[in-house]
């Protein structure tokens, strides 16, 4: 069984698109809670780790490739 992992910089997709139409979040703060900003509106939000990786569908991007 695949245990979703993922690390700061990735691009996640979550179960739920962002009401803006987008549906592709940065792992922007890793920790007890993930801060995640969305990469359509620049929205970011903050969620428990249980949270997120229960909301999360996949990766999208692994990160630490691009800087911004
Ligand atoms: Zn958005």
């Amino acid at each position: 069984m695949e245990r979703k992992s993922f690390q700061l910089g990735d691009v996640v997709e979550m179960k739920k698109m962002h009401p803006c139409g987008t549906n592709a979040w940065k792992v922007i703060r890793m920790g007890m809670d993930i801060r995640m900003k969305c990469t359509g509106c620049g929205h970011s939000v903050l969620l428990p780790r249980s949270r997120f990786e229960k909301r999360m569908k996949r990766i999208l991007v692994h990160g630490e490739a691009e800087a911004e």
